[in-house]
C-alpha cells in the first residue's frame, strides 16, 4: 500500500464532478490511505465531503489548518479554539501551518502567530503539525524549538541536512514530494538518502508538483508510487516496500494501527 501524506483534494478541479474517477485511480495504483489539506478554515465543509468517502479500502482523513500564504488579519487572529472546534476523529493533523517568506515576506508577525497556534493545538489534543517553511530556515526551527514542537512533519521538504537532523531531533517526520523525482534536485536526493527511513513519508502536494514522469500535469494522489520510485532506487528497496514502511511511519506519527 501507498499512503500520500499530502494532498489538496478540493483543487483538483478535473475531478470535482467525478470524484469516483480520482478514488478508483488511487485504489488502482495500490494508493489506499490519503490526508486531504486544508489551506483556511473554510474549506472545512469541502475537504471533509471528501473524508465521506472513505471506505474498506480507501482511507482518506484531513488536517485542519491555515497556510501561512492566506491573509494577514486571519493570520494574525486565529486562536487554538478556532482550530479545535473543528477537529475530529478524522483530523489527523494541523496545518498546513508554517512560514513562508518566500511569497510573503511583509505579514512574518502574522505568520509566526499562526505558527505557534497550530503548535499549541496540536499539543492540546496530540496530534501532528504539517509544516510548510519557504525562505524561513531559521525562524521555522527557532519556532519549532522555541515552542517545543515534538510531533509534526516537515512537508514537501527541500532544505539541507542539517534542517531535516535538527527537526528530526526533535521528533518531526521529513515528507517528500514529486520534488526529489526533479533532474535539478540531485542535492536533495543526497540529502534523502542519509536519513533514517522510519523517519520518512511521502506526498503527492496534489494538483501541484507533478513527479517524474508524469511531470508538467496536475497531479494526484495516485501518483505518490512515483515519490517512492526515488526513494526505493535511494534506499535499493522496491517501491512495494518504500510503499509499506512510509505507510506504517504514517501510521505511527498520526496514531492510526
Ligand atoms: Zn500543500
Amino acid at each position: 500500500m501507498f499512503t500520500d501524506s499530502h494532498a489538496h483534494f478540493t483543487y483538483l478541479k478535473p475531478y470535482e464532478n467525478d470524484r469516483t474517477a480520482l478514488l478508483s485511480h488511487m485504489k488502482a495504483a495500490n494508493v489506499s490511505r490519503a490526508m486531504a489539506i486544508m489551506c483556511k478554515l473554510d474549506e472545512y465543509d469541502a475537504i471533509k465531503s471528501w473524508v465521506d468517502l472513505s471506505d474498506d479500502t480507501l482511507d482518506i482523513g484531513m488536517s485542519v489548518g491555515l497556510h501561512p500564504c492566506q491573509d494577514e488579519q486571519m493570520l494574525s487572529s486565529i486562536t487554538v479554539e478556532d482550530l479545535l472546534k473543528l477537529n475530529f476523529e478524522k483530523v489527523w493533523a494541523f496545518g498546513e501551518t508554517g512560514l513562508d517568506y518566500y511569497w510573503d515576506s511583509d505579514k512574518k508577525q502574522a505568520q509566526q502567530h499562526s505558527f505557534a497556534t497550530h503548535i499549541h493545538a496540536s499539543q492540546a489534543v496530540k496530534k501532528p503539525i504539517i509544516v510548510h517553511t519557504r525562505a524561513a530556515y531559521h525562524d521555522t526551527l527557532d519556532i519549532l524549538k522555541s515552542e517545543k514542537c515534538t510531533h509534526g512533519i516537515i512537508h514537501c521538504f527541500t532544505e539541507d541536512y542539517d534542517f531535516a537532523k535538527a527537526a528530526l531531533d526533535m521528533g518531526l517526520y521529513i515528507s517528500f514530494s514529486g520534488i526529489v523525482s526533479f533532474n535539478k534536485s540531485g542535492e536533495l536526493r543526497d540529502v534523502a538518502k542519509k536519513l533514517p527511513l522510519d523517519r520518512i513519508l511521502i506526498e503527492t502536494d496534489s494538483p501541484y508538483l507533478a513527479p517524474v514522469p508524469k511531470r508538467g500535469r496536475d497531479n494526484e494522489p495516485s501518483f505518490v508510487p512515483y515519490v517512492a520510485d526515488v526513494l526505493a532506487e535511494l534506499f535499493g528497496k522496491s517501491r512495494e516496500e518504500i510503499g509499506r514502511i512510509t505507510s506504517e511511519n504514517f501510521s505511527r506519527l498520526v496514531g492510526l494501527d
